[in-house]
């Protein structure tokens, strides 16, 4: 650790407590607060090209003049937000990154990217230690006084039953006042901010001809100030036959690391991508149909496709902020979470397209470069990927919802396979969607040529998702449908190259042999016999490990450049 940068902290105008979390070193004379330097991590310039820039935008020539001053408003009240994302996650944030943007000393730059792109000091990929100063990161960050212990909060609770419901309010966040604890609505502590969100949206709905999106923005306007969202959120679900469109509210609860109660603002800016919902309607059109060749007795799969529990949109983002733009980007989203909200109107589940895209060409296609023979990674393409993506969601609506056990009991698939329901679903979600391909292609719906290329993109997307560990879920699921795929020789190793290769002879006929395997699994429920299956394809060998550890300079994710006038 090195001390990179001095600071005279009395000629700054902030006051001093505000930097009291950040490990200052006392001068010499030891008066606190005459002069101190902020300890930065060593590595901090490499950290940050973990992240490659990218420019994430739409093509302004495909949008209206309507269309541009609408989105122009969305992305100014998108921005506003950030100052509340700031106050939720790390206060300090707006007048620490003043102060780096201000300085000289040329180390400061990484720092201060990093430091905008994790929304404060402590590495969001990296357990949220800190990079900035030494303090770890307060777990309640700024939904609550700092030295409440969840502990102390559920001992008030307890004893002041009355003011449960406030306290434990999503949108309200807790202040200390007269030694008692205060839930504070959003809608006062953020007023300012909000005010401000609320005439930028009302501009935007005075733009708009769209009937939808008028009724959503100016809905969600009145909604910001009333700390009530439910109405706005209908009315999200409601949108239609426009091309912006925005989320912008507080949703996800995952910054609140001390009680998982309070939600961060967020927001997302996008276009509608009418062509790529055609595309996807066209599978759906076949979801019966897929269901009905898969390649198991009837008993494993059910008599008709139940559809998705979220209908699926297709669009290219514009814009984030808050939450949404804190460390990794968001590949696509499913709100809202209100399940008042879900129970009435369902929700939606939305696909950034344009994000994945990025993410696609600046990790996937170097990671497929790199790991696989070269006319497999020639045919690594997105539209293939795209394509995989959309198959894999739609696909988990096929099989079996609920299983009868041995004994007699009727209950669902993931009650009887637990902890193992979840690397088996996403695999089998995986696998269904690649064995549907060649149906896919006879019915029309998928150029020919497009089959080649899903299955180098299926290989080149295991590595990607096995880099991020193969122990979580997600990962596990992946080497599962690897290491099957290796054994029957459909993926094949040369270790002269060290490079990988899809063996197109055996492909299709091993991932029906695989799909079957994940369906006979859920379908009989047998924890006993997905733990086998696990024991058996859950281990990585010698040369993935090998071509994982020579990814490690590859970037990880996008750091966003947004167009913001439009
Ligand atoms: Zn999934």
């Amino acid at each position: 650790m090195t001390a990179k940068w001095n600071i005279v902290l009395a000629a700054i105008a902030i006051p001093f407590f505000l930097f009291a979390s950040l490990s200052c070193r006392k001068t010499e004379s030891g008066k606190a607060g005459a002069t101190a330097a902020l300890i930065q991590a060593p590595d901090i310039a490499e950290r940050l090209a973990k992240y490659a820039p990218t420019e994430i935008f739409v093509d302004p020539a495909s949008l209206n003049a309507e269309d541009r001053r609408v989105v122009n408003k969305l992305i100014e009240a998108a921005q506003v937000l950030d100052e509340i994302y700031w106050k939720q996650t790390y206060p300090q944030g707006p007048a620490l990154a003043a102060r780096l943007r201000a300085s000289a000393d040329p180390a400061d730059k990484p720092a201060l990217d990093f430091f905008l792109l994790n929304f404060g000091p402590f590495d969001r990929s990296d357990e949220n230690k800190p990079f900035l100063g030494i303090d770890k990161k307060p777990l309640g960050a700024g939904f609550y006084p700092l030295d409440l212990t969840k502990e102390e909060f559920e001992k008030y609770i307890a004893a002041n039953p009355s003011e449960r419901a406030a306290l434990e309010n999503e949108f309200r966040v807790i202040k200390r006042e007269n030694g008692r604890l205060a839930a504070v609505p959003y809608s006062i502590e953020y007023k300012p901010e909000l005010e401000r969100m609320a005439v930028r949206l009302n501009e935007a709905a005075a733009l708009t001809s769209n009937l939808s999106l008028h009724a959503y923005l100016s809905r969600r306007a009145a909604d910001l100030l009333s700390n009530d969202y439910y109405e706005s959120d209908c009315l999200w679900i409601d949108l239609k036959d426009n091309f912006p469109e925005i989320v912008i509210g507080p949703y996800e609860v995952y910054e609140d690391a001390l009680l998982g109660l309070k939600a961060s603002y967020e927001s997302y800016v996008y276009i509608n991508d009418f062509e790529g919902m055609k595309k996807l309607h066209a599978y759906l059109d076949h979801l019966d149909e897929m269901q009905r060749t898969l390649p198991v007795e009837q008993k494993y799969k059910d008599q008709s496709v139940k559809g998705l529990s979220s209908p699926l949109n297709v669009v290219n983002e514009v814009f984030t902020a808050g939450d949404a733009r804190a460390g990794i980007m968001t590949s696509a989203f499913v709100l809202p979470n209100d399940e008042r909200v879900r129970e009435k109107k369902g929700s939606k589940k939305v696909f950034l397209k344009n994000m994945m895209e990025a993410k696609f060409s600046k990790s996937l296609v170097p990671i497929a470069a790199r790991v696989m023979a070269p006319a497999d990674a020639a045919q690594v393409t997105f539209d293939a990927y795209f394509v995989e993506v959309l198959l894999h969601e739609i696909c988990h609506a096929l099989g079996l919802n609920y299983v009868t056990l041995p004994d007699g009991t009727k209950t669902t698939v993931g009650k009887a396979l637990r902890d193992l329901n979840t690397p088996i679903e996403e695999a089998k979600a995986d696998v269904l969607g690649i064995q549907s391909v060649p149906l896919l292609v006879q019915r029309g719906v998928l150029a020919k040529e497009r089959q080649d290329e899903i299955y180098a993109s299926y290989l080149a997307g295991m590595f990607r998702v096995m880099r991020f560990g193969a122990t979580e879920a997600h990962g596990l699921g992946v080497l599962l449908q690897f290491n099957f795929l290796r054994e029957k020789g459909a993926f094949v190793f040369d270790a002269a190259s060290g490079k990988f290769a899809v063996d197109r002879a055996k492909i299709e006929g091993s991932v029906r042999e695989l799909a079957a395997r994940f369906l006979i699994l859920e379908g009989d429920g047998d924890y006993a016999k997905a733990q086998a299956f696990i024991a058996r394809y859950g281990k990585m060998d010698a040369p993935t490990k090998a071509a994982l550890d020579a990814l490690k300079d590859i970037p990880v994710d996008i750091a966003p450049i947004f167009k913001t006038i439009y």
